[in-house]
């Protein structure tokens, strides 16, 4: 269980002790080793350890955390900053303009599949998309357009092969004006290895329609590779993101990093599968873990996370002892259970709390305190001024209804709270004695 889970995790923690100096500077070694592992670019991993290093130099070392612990819970957010903090959208042109989506990359990459991929996510998210087939060199380009895009019910506009791609790509704009169709998914033709006729082409199309978005597709298996490709074409033609293909093969994903740090352009989707609905929005912080590996970094983080969580729940059981249990604390102990997976588990790491309390008892915390309507808590608490937070007992039926309005719920759903906030700090209060351990003045019923 989650539980026994996290007392093994303190077990090891207390085990090991703090880490040395030396640890420090081993932690940072295989981070290194595990980007290069990954097969993230040598600069950028010099560059990334090199920003690491400075912004560890002058950070605080958290409560709860030894230096060795900060140092990696550094890297692991700024690996996910790098590779942008959050998910990245299509942009679509507002309103009545049709939004020109231009497919480009090298041959292979899954320029053809993704294509189709990505008229499904379009049409899910309400929109009407007409495929294009601009590769005129492989007969069989067309086909697979054609088969891919009538499994996902999406027409495509072809003109065989006999036309050039700029001109097709012009006509399916018309087609697209007088048909309604309001997003248009460029398929162009890729070569094997940049040459300079394929860019040119390219170029020519880009210039022929009003393109809205170039998404270059990368095969996430070529690792450095791809970095170089993602380069050139935005040198030459212009990106705006990227769609990294293939990801469900045993690549550790390196490529991603590199290609971020080397254009700055977003990472829009993951490509996991050849079947058509195994298109995936990019997130940072799992693209991270991948790129980081499951090894020994990755639980020294979680280390690091869990004993801050310890040290929260210490000082939260320093303040129950004394009642001071506030609004504030409240929000705490809230993300705190939504990292842990429940009050149980931060019960948990508070000493000598669990042996005297049963699990009925538990569990009537944790109803206190229910995962649905958390959401919702949290918006009542922020709605709340700094005093109101710090000091539970200004709450009045006027505030109350205030507290309504600004979180958008109901004030029924405020009363419910707020009371349950007192009966759950007056079960906190008799805690004292249970917590103290020796003097055990504490008796549930
Ligand atoms: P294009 O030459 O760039 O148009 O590439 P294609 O779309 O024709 O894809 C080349 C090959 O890669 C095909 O066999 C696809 O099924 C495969 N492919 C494309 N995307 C993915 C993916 O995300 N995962 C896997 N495993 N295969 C993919
Ligand atoms: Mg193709």
């Amino acid at each position: 269980s989650l539980s026994d889970k996290l007392q093994n995790v303190f077990k090891n923690l207390r085990g090991k002790g703090r880490l040395s100096e030396e640890d420090v500077k081993a932690a940072l070694k295989e981070v290194k080793m595990a980007l290069l592992e990954a097969d993230v670019n040598f600069k950028v991993v010099k560059n990334f350890v090199k920003t690491v290093q400075e912004r560890a130099i002058g950070a605080d070392v958290m409560n709860g955390l030894n230096p060795g612990q900060m140092v990696i819970k550094i890297v692991n957010e700024e690996l996910t900053n790098l590779m942008g903090s959050e998910t990245t959208e299509i942009a679509y042109r507002p309103g009545q303009q049709i939004t020109v989506i231009m497919m480009v990359g090298l041959q292979g990459a899954g320029k053809t599949t993704t294509t189709a991929k990505l008229a499904g996510h379009v049409k899910k998210k309400g929109k009407k998309p007409l495929l294009v087939a601009c590769d005129v060199y492989r007969p069989a380009a067309i086909t697979q357009l054609q088969i891919n895009g009538e499994k996902q019910g999406v027409p495509v506009f072809s003109m065989g092969d006999k036309n050039k791609p700029a001109d097709i790509a012009k006509a399916s704009i018309e087609h697209a004006k007088k048909n309604g169709f309001n997003v248009v998914i460029l398929d162009t033709a890729g070569r094997l290895h940049i040459d300079e006729g394929m860019m040119d082409e390219l170029v020519e199309i880009k210039e022929s329609v009003d393109v809205a978005q170039t998404l270059l597709v990368v095969d996430a298996m070529t690792g450095q590779d791809a970095v170089n490709v993602a380069g050139t074409f935005d040198e030459k033609i212009g990106i705006d993101g990227v769609v990294l293909t293939k990801l469900d093969g045993d690549t550790r994903g390196g490529a991603a990093l590199s290609i971020r740090a080397v254009t700055g352009k977003p990472i829009l989707f993951c490509g996991m599968g050849e079947k058509l609905d195994d298109l995936e929005q990019f997130y940072p912080d799992r693209m991270a873990s991948r790129i980081l590996g499951m090894g020994d970094v990755l639980s020294l983080i979680e280390k690091a996370e869990a004993s801050i969580d310890e040290e929260k729940a210490k000082d939260l059981s320093r303040k129950m002892r004394k009642a001071e249990f506030d609004y504030n604390d409240y929000l705490d102990s809230m993300a705190q259970m939504k990292k842990m997976g429940g009050i149980g588990s931060v019960l948990g790491m508070m000493p000598g709390m669990i042996p005297g309390m049963n699990s009925a008892q538990v569990s009537q915390l944790e109803g206190a305190i229910d995962d649905k309507k958390m959401a919702h808590i949290e918006a009542i608490i922020l709605s709340m001024t700094p005093e109101e937070r710090a000091n539970p007992k200004l709450m009045n039926p006027s505030r109350k209804k205030r507290l309504a309005r600004g979180a958008g719920v109901d004030i029924a759903e405020v009363n419910r709270f707020i009371k349950q906030f007192d009966q759950t700090k007056k079960m906190m209060k008799k805690m004292p004695g249970m917590m103290g351990g020796k003097r055990g003045r504490m008796k549930f019923p």
